[in-house]
């Protein structure tokens, strides 16, 4: 708990010092896709400066209503942006921008902000390539998925043992989040995010099955879960995000598995754990079988569905007597 920013102190600081530090910080924010939108919208709100790049012009118009100053290359940012921030696919992107085109021509002491999802190794790199060009590289990858992003209670994992570097970029986290996790040395924002990950993922797939199991036995699932959910086996998974539709409002399971978290995201965070163990002469276990089962899943065209379609899948596929 040491490392929890308490929500009270959070809401404390950003009403009394916000304003006079909204000037200071020119924000370039790269990267306006589902997540990034909402996250620049609520910077932009609350004050900042921001302006925003993204490959793809199509949602220019939605960004620019929303109080960003959009820009067609992220050549415009420079010189005036000394803060970037970053929402992007994966490592590839976000190494080659950082590599190419940010730390070449960013003016010295300027900070990258990168909330994507990457492998905590690529992470580690970056921060220590910037470095040694006199800028700050500082991983901070998010939890809470677009609805926390679009009402601005994210959870923040950030990897910087740089306590001054951390206090000029806390205010900006905290205009877009709830709870800021301090986890250690540089890439250990993505270790939290990646390790939650993987156990997420297979925590699913074994309530799945267990679930499937019950059912095929005969047993009532809201009985079963009801169990489950003050037996040893309670999870998130079994108690807040049931993957069996009907059993509890308001879930992905329970709109057809829609507007979750897709399976090809997990499978995308799966990957950053199997390539990390590989780097590091480690063999996922139960990952392994994890990543294969997603992979399944989204070559029979459940790519965009939620993970917890996983049940549903079983359910289908379980082979029958
Ligand atoms: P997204 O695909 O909606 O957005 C990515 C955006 O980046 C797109 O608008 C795309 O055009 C743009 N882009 C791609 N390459 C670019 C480049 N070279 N330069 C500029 N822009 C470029 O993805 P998202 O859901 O917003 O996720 C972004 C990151 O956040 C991912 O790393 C993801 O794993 C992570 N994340 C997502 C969620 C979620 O629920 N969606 C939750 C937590 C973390």
């Amino acid at each position: 708990m040491k490392q929890l920013f308490k929500p009270w102190l959070v809401a404390r600081f950003s009403s009394h010092h916000h304003s006079s530090n909204s000037t200071a910080l020119k924000i370039g924010f790269i990267g306006l896709g589902n997540m990034g939108a909402p996250m620049a919208g609520n910077l932009a709100v609350k004050g900042f400066s921001v302006m925003g790049f993204d490959a793809s012009q199509a949602r220019y118009p939605e960004h620019s209503s929303k109080g960003l100053k959009m820009v067609s290359s992220v050549s415009e940012m420079f010189p005036q942006a000394n803060l970037i921030f970053t929402m992007l696919p994966n490592s590839q992107i976000v190494k080659k921008l950082c590599e190419e085109t940010l730390f070449p021509n960013l003016a010295k002491d300027s900070i990258i902000i990168d909330s994507s999802t990457i492998s905590p190794l690529v992470a580690k790199e970056l921060s220590e390539k910037a470095n040694s060009k006199g800028l700050h590289y500082v991983d901070a990858p998010v939890s809470g998925g677009v609805p926390a992003a679009t009402g601005g209670t994210l959870t923040f994992m950030v990897g910087t043992e740089d306590i001054k570097l951390f206090e000029r970029i806390e205010k900006i986290l905290q205009a877009m989040g709830k709870i800021i996790f301090k986890c250690g040395s540089p890439g250990s924002g993505q270790i939290a995010k990646m390790c939650n990950n993987l156990s997420l993922a297979i925590q699913m797939v074994s309530v799945a099955e267990a679930l499937s199991l019950g059912k095929s036995l005969g047993i009532n699932l809201e009985t079963l879960t009801n169990v489950m959910k003050v037996s040893t086996a309670r999870c998130w998974s079994i108690d807040t995000y049931n993957p069996v539709p009907g059993i509890m409002p308001g879930v992905p399971s329970s709109r057809n598995y829609e507007n979750g978290f897709a399976c090809e995201l997990m499978l995308k965070d799966l990957n950053i754990s199997k390539e990390v163990c590989k780097n590091i002469g480690k063999e996922p276990i139960l990952g392994q079988k994890t990543i294969e089962m997603y992979e399944e899943l989204v070559k029979n065209g459940l790519s965009k569905k939620d993970f917890s379609v996983v049940f549903d899948y079983i359910e289908k596929t379980k082979p029958k007597k």
